[in-house]
């Protein structure tokens, strides 16, 4: 499931060393360098500046430093597009290259950095939501997403279905409509945060000491606050409340699919966005049928004479019973195929098949009529054999 980063807005670069020399000088490489080059200058230049052989520790560390980003082809690029910026960071504390800049995002913007590439997966969260992009965006805090799992029967999963299900939630409050002012109550600006919505500290992260602006808590960011709060929510603009949620269920899905309905989780706090609703699907296990994809999978028993001499028999399929023609000839384990007896496939292109697996009942007691017909066969069997 996914989280939302909640405090962190916009980073400014408070530690700013200077730049030291470039990658490529300290290798004492050309921009174009070869793979090839660039390992033979680092073991070069490793053997000389060595520690254990009276080299200076600093040099060495710094050709080391240099080989690390150079050997590796998407650090290289990287290092090519945008300098040292954010190796450096990572090794010394402290994003370098954008001094000048007002912020982060200013800075991202005049270098084409791309956010998502470059730090996806480090938060784990979606990047505008933390870099206050667009400048002076407000800080949306939604409602909180919510789980829930329904049990289908098979055929439900295969036609769909609308099913009712209870849900306790917090939803928009009745009294001041989610607003979290009693009624006629006006806003006045945070005392916190004057307004902005925002406050700057001080914070240690794994890039080393940075000014962190986070949303202010005393207005979950939103720069005002309410002089005389509801009652009957707190001034929180919600209440727990437990509704018949309608889900609608399309035709096709599967065990361990997971439905997602917007805006369908709890409601934000003082008229912000809901969250979403998860719905995860099981489905009952079925006496005669199981399912691959839009395939359905059955079996028909039928006797040695309809085996042998074919017949037409009754199959069961979500649809209802059908008539089948068992071929003449037919072996235990033969698959019939029913032509669009299977599962509706997504997007209304028609429906898959059902596969009927056929099953020879051996009998295993004979009456005497039927002993002398089997006995009869045999005789004829054994006749055939010995003329060829
Ligand atoms: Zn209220
Ligand atoms: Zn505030």
């Amino acid at each position: 499931m996914r989280r939302y980063a909640r405090r962190v807005m916009l980073w400014y670069p408070v530690n700013t060393e200077c730049m030291a020399n470039d990658y490529y000088e300290v290798l004492g490489i050309p921009k174009h360098a070869s793979p090839d080059d660039i390992k033979r200058a680092f073991r070069k230049l490793a053997q000389e500046h060595h520690p254990d052989k009276g080299g200076d520790p600093e040099k060495f560390k710094e050709v080391n430093e240099a080989y690390q980003v150079l050997s590796d082809a998407e650090k290289r690029q990287q290092y090519d597009q945008y300098g040292r910026t954010f190796e450096q960071a990572r090794a010394q504390g402290g994003f370098q290259g954008f001094e000048g800049f007002r912020d982060f995002s200013t800075w991202a913007e005049a270098s084409g950095v791309n956010f998502e590439d470059l730090f996806s997966g480090m938060f784990g969260g979606g990047l505008g939501d933390m870099f206050g992009m667009g400048g002076g965006r407000r800080r949306q805090r939604r409602g909180r997403d919510l789980e829930i799992a329904i049990e289908l029967e098979f055929s439900e999963a295969v036609f769909g279905v609308t099913k009712a299900v209870p849900l306790e939630r917090r939803v928009p409050c009745d009294v001041c409509g989610g607003s979290g002012a009693a009624s006629g109550a006006s806003k006045k600006a945070c005392a916190t945060c004057k307004g902005a919505g925002r406050v700057r500290t001080v914070q240690q992260t794994i890039f080393g000491a940075f000014q962190v602006v986070t949303t202010c808590s005393s207005c979950q960011g939103e720069g005002q606050v309410i002089t005389e709060p509801c009652v009957a929510c707190r001034g929180q603009g919600t209440q727990l409340r437990t509704d018949e949620v309608q889900i609608a269920v399309p035709a096709g899905v599967e065990a361990g699919n997971t439905l997602e309905l917007t805006g369908q989780g709890e409601a934000g706090e003082r008229g912000l966005p809901s969250g979403n609703l998860y719905v995860h699907i099981r489905v009952r296990p079925h006496q005669l049928f199981t399912r691959e994809g839009t395939t359905i999978f059955s079996r028909i028993v039928i006797t040695p004479t309809q085996a042998v001499l074919g017949d037409r028999v009754i199959a069961a399929t979500v649809d209802g019973d059908v008539e089948v023609k068992i071929p003449a000839g037919t072996q235990p384990g033969d698959q019939l195929r029913l032509r669009g007896k299977g599962v509706p496939r997504s997007h209304g292109f028609g429906r898959g098949d059902q596969v009927v697996t056929v099953m020879v009942d051996i009998p295993r007691k004979l009456n005497r009529k039927q002993r002398e017909r089997w006995e009869e066969l045999q005789r004829v069997e054994k006749e055939e054999r010995e003329k060829t």
